[in-house]
C-alpha cells in the first residue's frame, strides 16, 4: 500500500491518499482536490472511499467535488451530522454532500483491515482508521503531535477526547505511527511520554 499526503485548504489539512496498484482511498478533504484527481489520473487509480475522520468545515470542503469527479461514496459517523449545519465557526458554507454512516469497527480495505476507532471529544463523531497490518492509525484532530485537538467547538469535550486518546489510540502497539489532521505524524509511544496534554495518560 502507497500513502501520499496532500495538505489541502486554507488551514492546510492533511489529506491522505492511500492505494495499491488499482485502487484508493481518501482520509479527509479539507479543501480543493485538484491535485489529488491528478494523481488519481495519473496513476490510473479507481477511488473508491473518502473517509471523514470528522465532519468539520477544513476537513469537507472538497469531499462534493471530490464524489463528483469521481463517484466515490463518503463515509463518517452520524454523531457529526449535526456540524453539516453548524455555523459557529463563521465560515463560508461546505458544499453539501452524502454520506454513509460508518460504525466503528473492522472495514475491508485495499486488501487490507482497517479498523474503525470510534474517537469522541475534538467532535461527537471523531473516528480514527486504523491499518494494523501497516502500524498506521490516521486520527484527525483527536491527537497531534505534541498537542491534542481544540475541544472549545459545537459538541467537543475535553474529558471525552481524553478517553478517546486514553482507550483507542494509546492502546495501540507503540510504534503505531500516527498520522493527524494537521501538521506532521508521530508515534503513540513517544505521544504517551512527550504529550505535554496528558501527561497522566501514560
Ligand atoms: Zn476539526
Amino acid at each position: 500500500m502507497n500513502s501520499v499526503l496532500f495538505p489541502l485548504g486554507p488551514l492546510e489539512t492533511n489529506c491522505y491518499l492511500l492505494h495499491t496498484d488499482s485502487r484508493a482511498l481518501i482520509i479527509d478533504v479539507g479543501g480543493d482536490p485538484a491535485q489529488v484527481l491528478d494523481y488519481l489520473r495519473q496513476h490510473n487509480l479507481t477511488l473508491t472511499h473518502i473517509l471523514c475522520t470528522h465532519l468539520h468545515f477544513d476537513h469537507t470542503f472538497g469531499v462534493q467535488a471530490l464524489i463528483r469527479a469521481t463517484g466515490a461514496t463518503a463515509y463518517a459517523s452520524d454523531k457529526d451530522r449535526f456540524l453539516l449545519e453548524d455555523r459557529s465557526m463563521g465560515i463560508p458554507p461546505v458544499e453539501k454532500y452524502a454520506f454513509v454512516n460508518l460504525e466503528a469497527g473492522p472495514l475491508p480495505l485495499l486488501g487490507t483491515t482497517c479498523l474503525v476507532l470510534p474517537t469522541p471529544g475534538h467532535t461527537p463523531g471523531g473516528l480514527s482508521f486504523h491499518f494494523p497490518e501497516y502500524l498506521a492509525v490516521f486520527a484527525g484532530d483527536c491527537l497531534f503531535y505534541r498537542s491534542i485537538g481544540r475541544t472549545d467547538f459545537a459538541g467537543g469535550d475535553f474529558a471525552t477526547l481524553a478517553a478517546s486518546i486514553r482507550t483507542q489510540i494509546f492502546t495501540l502497539p507503540g510504534e503505531t505511527i500516527v498520522y493527524p489532521g494537521h501538521g506532521p505524524h508521530t508515534g503513540v509511544e513517544e505521544e504517551k511520554i512527550h504529550n505535554p496534554y496528558l501527561g497522566s495518560a501514560a
